[in-house]
């Protein structure tokens, strides 16, 4: 028993640089680059890591 009820939608890491590291707040506008709950500045640039 590892996983009961994970898969349900799609790839959580889809959207992993949606979050902000801040408030761990999932940004619904992926067109903004600041956090419209804590107002933490994010930076799409950096989304990918290893690529
Ligand atoms: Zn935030």
């Amino acid at each position: 028993m590892e996983s009961g009820h994970h898969s349900e939608g799609g790839d959580p890491a889809c959207w992993l640089g949606l979050i902000c590291p801040a408030c761990g707040r999932v940004r619904e506008d992926r067109t903004t680059s600041q956090c419209e709950n804590c107002g933490e500045e994010l930076d799409e640039a950096g989304a990918g890591g290893a690529a």
